[in-house]
């Protein structure tokens, strides 16, 4: 789950982390008043999105009167931002972060990443920040310094400094840059993070540290360790399918084909998916039902999958050890009643009770395209699709 700028510069402040001092708006008027608030001559207004790269596209700006601030909150606020890391649909900006602006002498990045390979966290550094760490990996890969905390000892202090030095720091900001970096260390390591990214942190003209820019996403199978995170998740960030499917306690992530899948397990959804594509289709989602999913549960994920526009046929694939093929067979049924459907629909069933399940929808009367395997539920939703009879 991602936060806002906002969001996470609160966070790492509580741990120790230099930010910037800022508020929060939602109207121009409050942009202003939130300026005045600060006091000084020139502040930032910043696009709170989930996302990156908002400043080359318009969605940062420094301002130099409370009438500039205004003006700029007016033209951003209720705006699509597209950024080189959004889809093309772009995020909403609904609400804005005012803060002081920074005298920088220089930018650094810094991340904290979860490194698959060791399974430790991994922290990645260089002294020239401000750019995406994809295009630094491109454009200045040796400056790129990382290293991997043991999780036994934690991020010790001799491991913090040596990075600093590097990094070509100054004697007295290796200190602070230890600190700072063992400060980002714990957020990560005691709220579950996944990422921590201060991009750029800045070395201001006296001389200090300061996360200019700070990014962080958790862990969500570890939310519920954290219901003072979990609070602070926004779903006009998300996509809408997305969410509504959280809410109802689905696995779901949409994707950009046709094929509509209802399926349990995530393992049996991946090979379908697979099996889709391989048929000369495209799925339009991932979704896993889960065990044990009732008849209501069953009518839910149809809601899930038809909410999306592009789906023009659904393929149930059922391999039915702690579910009950009669049960999602009921669900099926229910699912024409309640929610409507208009569209063709593969259904494959395999497991306990499966006799029953079969028997429930051959004599439902309703037009349900049934396959025995995987490869041919496939075959048969790609085929029962309105383009391909067009094609
Ligand atoms: P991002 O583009 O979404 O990563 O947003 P950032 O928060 O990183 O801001 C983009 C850029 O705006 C930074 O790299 C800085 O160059 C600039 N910027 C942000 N805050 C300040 C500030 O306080 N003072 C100055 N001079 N520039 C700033
Ligand atoms: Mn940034």
């Amino acid at each position: 789950m991602d936060i806002h700028e906002h969001q996470a510069k609160e966070i790492l402040k509580s741990f120790g982390v230099p930010v910037p001092r800022g508020g929060l708006a939602y109207s121009p008027e409050q942009a202003a008043y939130r300026a005045r608030e600060l006091g000084g001559n020139a502040w930032v207004v910043k696009a709170q999105i989930h996302s990156g790269g908002r400043g080359e596209v318009g969605g940062v700006k420094v301002c130099k009167s409370e009438q500039e601030v205004a003006d700029f909150a007016r033209g951003l606020l209720g705006r699509q931002l597209v950024t080189k890391q959004t889809d093309a649909n772009g995020k909403g900006v609904f609400r804005l972060w005012v803060e002081e602006a920074s005298d920088i002498a220089q930018e650094l990045y810094l991340g904290f990443v979860l490194d698959r390979k060791t399974e430790r966290i991994m922290i990645v550094a260089s002294g020239h920040g401000g750019m995406e760490i994809e295009d630094l990996a491109e454009e200045d890969p040796d400056s790129l310094v990382r290293s991997v905390v043991d999780p036994a000892v934690g991020l010790a202090l001799y491991q913090a400094r040596e990075l600093g030095f590097r990094l070509g720091l100054e004697p007295k900001q290796v200190d602070q840059f230890s600190t700072f970096l063992r400060a980002c260390y714990r957020a990560y390591r005691d709220l579950d993070a996944m990422m921590v990214e201060i991009n750029p942190l800045v070395i201001t003209g006296s001389g200090d540290l300061v996360a200019l820019d700070a990014k962080m996403s958790f862990d969500s199978n570890a939310l519920y360790k954290h219901p003072a995170i979990a609070s602070l998740r926004d779903p006009s960030q998300e996509d809408p399918r997305e969410a509504t499917a959280y809410d109802n306690g689905l696995a779901y992530v949409g994707l950009d084909g046709d094929i509509g899948c209802i399926i349990n397990g995530a393992g049996l959804a991946m090979a379908s998916m697979d099996m889709i594509q391989l048929a000369g289709g495209q799925p339009a989602n991932f979704l896993d039902i889960g065990g044990g999913a009732s008849p209501e549960r069953v009518c839910q994920a149809f809601r899930t999958v038809l909410s999306d526009q592009n789906v023009s046929v659904i393929l149930v694939n059922i391999f039915a050890g702690i579910n009950r093929c009669d049960w999602i067979a009921k669900g099926v049924i229910q699912a024409y009643k309640e929610v409507g459907i208009d569209l063709p629909v593969v259904v494959r069933l395999s497991g306990t009770n499966v006799e029953e399940g079969q028997k429930i929808i051959r004599e439902s009367g309703l037009p349900i395209i049934s396959a025995d395997t995987l490869e041919e539920a496939a075959e048969k939703a790609v085929a029962a699709r309105p383009q391909s009879a067009a094609a």
